[in-house]
């Protein structure tokens, strides 16, 4: 039928056709990566097209070929500079597509590395005004790949689709306006055709949003923004407001309400949702904003087809030490008391995981996973609420400074943005986790555009004597920590684990590590020149795993770690890309 209607037309038009889809076949090979494609992306070994490994961002990977007994032979295949002098805090995630590691960079940029060889194939560079305002400094975690082309976020708070042959400008269009505080450092998912993003500046008081694009054109679908009062969109027209106005907030604050859904989220093809954990509300003064604060500092589950939020699960209501609540909620499914569910887990900055039902937001369970919470003893089976203990609030403060309160976590977080990983293999969560206090007090503070908006000032401590990093093994279904390895410091990269029963991850002080999935036993390691602060990733080609990592040290600690960070100033920058293979 098609054959006839195209002879009909004639020769010229066909031939046009022909042209037309002729310039992506010669330069890339493949039409590139579909819809279906990322939904299994977690069960195909031989790319790895999406951040998390698939969409619901397990981290898990069933290659077998490196395991406990030969990862002793891992050794490096190549590895590729960032180069410049742009050398600083490498968080990404690598992409991995017919022979291609695309990988993003700080200060917002996107290599191409041939995955055979490490040779670089093209290099993005955005270019960012002066006065950008990232928080956290200047990070990026990962790109999103779909069709021809590769997709990433950038610290002036914009979007940017490049062709993944020649790393060309597509489209590029602007999530917020950077001199309000707005910035973007998250891995965009795709899902249904759609770019998904959030945005960061919860320290600016901005207003924390989810949004939703065409992936071929950038135009905007959806916006959701997280704090209630504001109003959502729909396809250009008004799709009501996100919770009830002044339900949980007073006077005008939501206007600047924070809840910055800085880390992205994850998607789950079996409930339709997307997950988007949304940040600490604003100022970090909790004095200033009386009320739950909604929906700040919670879990949100999202329509992607209309952008409306189906439920919410606050783990932080009222905030007053920037616990935020981004961290990555991970599908999964497991049996309960005898009763098959459809779960999602969260390891909170608060130093609590949590499981939640994840069709309706209902709370199953929570276990401290970190050495002390001196905010809350433990979380309300009933309520779903944190037992408050009052003395843990950093007070209001007078005309001057407020008094000083001793508070663990730190608000660095029981854990930060590291995603932690699933294995179908042991049903343990795999938790990079830190032990680590702060002194916080309030203070006065006024909101002004493009300012800082805290109200709050803070020094970071160590809490134990020989380490502050912990990669934890948890048991979901019983909250009991199965192995325990201790860093001397924060850890700050991403887990992976394999069907080889490995746990792989990256230290500050240079390596990336693998252990015993079962046992936490510490099997190798490899020093890569400067921190590692990225999420590992493995992939199968020509027949051999392989696994990569990012190296380079920087992100949050070295920023805000006060005493942590001064005993950590001696390690150096860097920005590399490594991968490693069995040796023959
Ligand atoms: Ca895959
Ligand atoms: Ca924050």
């Amino acid at each position: 039928m098609k054959g006839r209607i195209l002879r009909s037309l004639g020769s010229a038009a066909a031939l046009a056709l022909v042209v037309a889809g002729a310039p992506l076949l010669a330069q890339g090979g493949t039409a590139g990566p579909n819809d279906a494609d990322l939904m299994n992306d977690a069960a195909s070994t031989g790319d790895v097209l999406t951040y998390g490994m698939g969409p619901q961002a397990q981290r898990f990977s069933t290659l077998k070929q490196i395991d406990t007994s030969n990862v002793a032979k891992l050794v490096p295949a190549f590895a590729s500079s960032l180069g410049g002098e742009k050398q600083r805090g490498q968080e990404a995630q690598p992409i991995v597509y017919d022979g291609t590691i695309y990988v993003t960079g700080s200060y917002s940029r996107v290599f191409a590395f041939d995955a055979r060889t490490g040779e670089e194939k093209w290099q993005y560079d955005a270019r960012l005004p002066e006065a950008i305002m990232p928080c956290c400094d200047v990070v990026n975690r990962g790109a999103a790949i779909y069709g021809d082309k590769i997709i990433f976020a950038t610290l002036d708070a914009r979007i940017v689709a490049l062709n993944r042959n020649t790393g060309k400008v597509v489209w590029n269009k602007q999530i917020a306006d950077y001199k309000e505080g707005y910035s973007a450092t998250a891995a965009p998912i795709i899902v249904k055709g759609m770019v998904i993003t959030g945005n960061s500046g919860g320290e600016f008081g901005v207003v924390g949003a989810v949004e939703a694009r065409d992936v071929n054109t950038g135009e905007l679908i959806w916006h959701r923004p997280v704090i209630e009062g504001h109003m959502g969109t729909l396809r250009g027209k008004d799709n009501g407001i996100t919770g009830k106005t002044n339900a949980s907030w007073q006077g005008d604050l939501w206007k600047t309400g924070g809840g910055a859904t800085w880390l992205g989220g994850t998607y789950d093809p079996e409930t339709n949702l997307l997950f988007f954990g949304t940040g600490n509300p604003a100022p970090w003064n909790s004095h200033l904003r009386p009320g739950d604060n909604l929906y700040t500092s919670s879990t949100l589950a999202i329509d992607p087809d209309t952008g409306l939020i189906k439920w919410h699960y606050q783990t932080t209501p009222h905030d007053g030490w920037d616990f935020d609540g981004v961290n990555e909620f991970i599908p999964f499914d497991a049996t309960i008391k005898g009763k098959p569910m459809k779960l999602g887990a969260k390891a909170d900055r608060n130093g609590y995981f949590y499981i939640l039902d994840r069709t309706n937001g209902k709370f199953i369970s929570a276990s401290k996973f970190v050495m002390q919470t001196t905010w809350a003893d433990g979380i309300n089976p009933k309520t779903g609420r944190p037992n408050y203990i009052e003395a843990g609030r950093p007070p209001a403060p007078g005309t001057e400074k407020g008094k000083p309160v001793f508070a663990s976590p730190s608000f660095l977080g029981g854990k930060n943005w590291m995603p932690m990983a699933y294995s179908h293999d042991t049903g343990l969560f795999y938790i990079p986790s830190n032990d680590w206090g702060m002194d916080i007090w309030n203070e006065g503070i006024a909101y002004k555009k493009g300012a800082a908006y805290l109200g709050a000032g803070f020094t970071i401590k160590p809490i134990a004597d020989d380490h502050i990093g912990v990669l934890r093994a948890m048991d979901p279904r019983t909250g009991k920590i199965m192995w325990e390895y201790k860093n001397k410091a924060p850890l700050w990269g991403g887990v992976l684990t394999t069907g080889g029963n490995l746990v792989f991850t990256g230290t500050p002080e240079g390596y990336l590590k693998a252990f015993d999935a079962k046992t936490g036993q510490e099997l190798w390691k490899f020093q890569t020149g400067s921190g590692v602060v990225g999420s590992p990733v493995t992939w199968e080609q020509d027949g051999e795993q392989y696994v990569a990592v990012m190296s380079g040290w920087g992100g949050a600690v070295p920023l805000w770690g006060g005493e942590v960070a001064k005993s950590f100033k001696d390690i150096n920058q860097g920005g590399a890309l490594w991968v490693f293979k069995l040796a023959k």
